[in-house]
């Protein structure tokens, strides 16, 4: 059994559950069955850790929700097979991390490399509104970007958001504005 699973059993059973610093509150109408109580004391850390909200502002549960719903687009409005549909998701979740933890720098300066706008050497403002821009030279962009886009991968995989297998990597090739 999963800590997902039992937070699932508990929200069926009516309990609302949330994270106060490192301890799992609960509210519920009517005190839970003694068996889903001593379960959710056994997986406490678990289930914190599923709750609690990463750097992004998002919880692994609202990862794992937000994929879901986007596979579950993909597939059925969008015909596409099942590992397509995850890839798809997938990548979703790739730029929502991005645009969640997107930093702006202001102009005049290569977030990458820190140098200046030339005429030979121009800074170009990558990202979107709303969440802003990022000002790298073109040169500087690639290298940058794999990076962010490696740390997004990172981070989600820890959320326990993965790619299907052989995902094809072309996410990025879009990337300036
Ligand atoms: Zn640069």
């Amino acid at each position: 059994m999963s800590a997902a699973e039992i937070l699932r059993e508990a929200r069926s059973a009516g309990i609302d559950l949330r994270v106060e610093g490192d301890d799992l509150a609960l509210h519920a109408q009517a005190p839970p069955p003694a068996d889903l109580l001593q379960r959710l004391v056994r997986y406490k850390p678990e289930i914190v850790a599923l709750l609690r909200p990463g750097r992004d502002g998002w919880s692994a549960e609202d990862w794992q929700v937000y994929f879901d719903e986007r596979a579950g687009i993909a597939e059925f409005d969008g015909g596409l097979p099942r590992r397509e549909a995850e890839a798809r998701a997938f990548e979703c979740c790739l730029v929502e991390w991005l645009n969640r933890t997107f930093e702006r720098s202001p102009p005049g300066q290569c977030l990458a490399c820190g140098g200046g706008d030339h005429a030979h050497d121009v800074l170009v403002p990558h990202g979107i509104e709303p969440t802003g821009h990022v000002w790298l030279h073109s040169r500087c962009w690639p290298d940058w970007y794999a990076g962010q886009k490696a740390d997004a991968a990172e981070a989600l995989k820890d959320m326990g958001i993965v790619p299907p297998a052989k995902f094809p990597d072309d996410f990025g090739k879009n990337g300036s504005a």
